[in-house]
């Protein structure tokens, strides 16, 4: 059954444009999942993305390290500046209009980010690359992915990770872990599931925006997804 969406928001950790070789950013990786992203497009849909920053600079782990921890969030949100003109540049290269709005104002390489003018960016059909996350240190872009996704009214989230949904253990660890085809947010929350962070999934709860986790490092599945085909975890409210 197809996806009821019209308009979507798609939240990249920035380590899904990690290759391989050890690249924070692999030329190749990042092409890939833009042309994820130029499929999602065709298909009609109206596109948001968000891009976390984690594969360059993570602020929690740095001040694990003795940095001071607003320094190091500052320095984790323009990491997620350089991997949104990353994306911004790949998705360029096939095509594909995009502009990337900064939480951030840095004038002389992005716009700001500006609700209304990233409204008016997606009626004119162009994608709309949201960078520094929510602005704020001690926040994370999982968090500005769900702020964002309400501000412009997304129909639901799409968390592009590493496994295909959410699990009742970590299955990696757990032969038996079982996936859930669905989920409602207070279980979520209540189990500690890691799925986001629980100020992320308050916030798609409070605001009645499904969370659908799922595997972006493989091919055609972001399409596969949106097309209701694929293999993915529907985080709701309960009974739907
Ligand atoms: N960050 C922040 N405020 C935000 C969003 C991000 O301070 O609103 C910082 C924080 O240090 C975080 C880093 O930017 O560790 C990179 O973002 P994140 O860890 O969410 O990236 P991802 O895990 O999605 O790659």
């Amino acid at each position: 059954m197809p996806q009821p969406y019209r308009r979507i928001l798609l939240k990249l950790s920035g380590e899904v444009l990690m290759g391989p070789g050890g690249l924070s950013i692999d030329p190749e990786v990042t092409a890939r999942v833009a042309s994820e992203i130029a499929n999602a497009k065709a298909m009609g849909f109206e596109l948001c993305v968000v891009v976390g920053g984690g594969n360059i600079f993570r602020g929690i782990a740095a001040a694990a390290k003795g940095f001071e921890r607003a320094t190091a969030d500052y320095m984790g949100m323009l990491a997620t500046v350089m991997n949104a003109l990353a994306v911004q540049n790949a998705l360029e290269a096939i095509g594909v209009e995009t502009r990337v709005q900064s939480a951030i104002p840095m004038a002389s390489v992005c716009e700001p980010y500006i609700r209304r003018r990233a409204e008016r960016h997606l009626e004119k059909g162009r994608i709309v690359i949201f960078a520094a996350g929510t602005g704020n240190p001690f926040f994370t872009t999982d968090t500005g992915a769900a702020l964002r996704a309400a501000e412009m009214k997304c129909d639901a989230l799409f968390k592009g990770t590493s496994v295909d949904g959410v699990y009742d253990a970590d299955p990696k660890k757990v032969a038996s872990a079982k996936r859930y085809d669905t989920i409602d947010y207070s279980t979520v929350l209540a189990n500690d599931l890691k799925v986001m962070d629980a100020s992320a999934v308050a916030l798609c709860r409070d605001n009645n925006i499904p969370i659908v986790v799922f595997n972006i490092r493989e091919q055609g599945n972001l399409a596969r997804v949106l097309a209701g085909e694929g293999v993915a975890t529907i985080v709701t409210r309960e009974n739907g």
